[in-house]
Order: C-alpha cells, then sequence, then structure tokens
C-alpha cells in the first residue's frame, strides 16, 4: 500500500461557469469532466494538468461544504486530494497513528472514486482527500 502522486487540488469557486472561463483560457484547453455529485451538493469541473488535475467545486445548496468554506473563505484552494492504491489500508494505518479523519469510511466522490478526508489538524493545516480509483471489486 502506498500513497502515489497528488491526484488533484480541490478548489472552491463561488460561480462554476465564470471560474470555468479563467481556467480554460489560464490552462489552455477545456475541462474533461463536469460531474454533479448530489451527495455532496456540488459541482465538479475537471482538467487535467499533467499527471494530476484541478478540480473546480461549486456549491449547488447552502448545506454543501463548499458553501459553508465560502462562507468564511474566499474561493481559492480547497483541498489536495493524494492517489492511494488501498484506501482502507491507508485509513486504518493513519488511524493507528492517531490521524484525525472527517469521514473514516470511504464514500463515493466525483471522478470515479473512493474518498476519506484527513482533518486539517492532522495534516498541517491542509484539508487533505485520499482517494482511489474504484474498479468492480471493491464496489461488489
Ligand atoms: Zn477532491
Amino acid at each position: 500500500m502506498a500513497i502515489l502522486k497528488i491526484e488533484h487540488l480541490g478548489i472552491a469557486v463561488n460561480d462554476a461557469s465564470a471560474a470555468k472561463k479563467v481556467f480554460e483560457q489560464l490552462l489552455g484547453k477545456p475541462s474533461f469532466k463536469e460531474e454533479l455529485v448530489e451527495s455532496e451538493s456540488v459541482n465538479t469541473i475537471f482538467y487535467e494538468l499533467g499527471e494530476s488535475k484541478l478540480e473546480l467545486l461549486e456549491a449547488t445548496d447552502e448545506s454543501s461544504a463548499i458553501a459553508k468554506y465560502l462562507g468564511k473563505n474566499r474561493p481559492g484552494i480547497h483541498h489536495m486530494a493524494v492517489l492511494v492504491d488501498d484506501i482502507y489500508a491507508e485509513v486504518k494505518r493513519l488511524q493507528e497513528l492517531g490521524f484525525h479523519f472527517i469521514n473514516p469510511e470511504p464514500k463515493q466522490g466525483a471522478d470515479n472514486k473512493l474518498i476519506v478526508f484527513i482533518h486539517p489538524k492532522s495534516a498541517g493545516g491542509i484539508l487533505l482527500e485520499l482517494c482511489q480509483e474504484i474498479n468492480g471489486k471493491l464496489l461488489g
């Protein structure tokens, strides 16, 4: 088991269509995926950036964690996501070391991933997402 790379940076935005315009000009290419995650009340827009991605996050209602975040913070980097090859093993390993998770039970996120979040207090002030590609074995 291992943490493999920075999978994406999550960027909280107030207005996805305005942010999309900015990032398409900035990166010189269109997004490759837009996905509504209804369980989290977020709209996501993804850009490929070499080995990593940018994930724009727009709240779809006030219950969204992104709406709460933007109530207290400016738009900008919201979290960093690292790709792992065995999310359950990494959660166990890090819990045994005393890391505090926001949701220790992996759940389905955007872009076909299982995700968990480590609390910023446990991760140098960074909201850290662990993510793993969903495959048939995990879903079965
Ligand atoms: Zn993310």
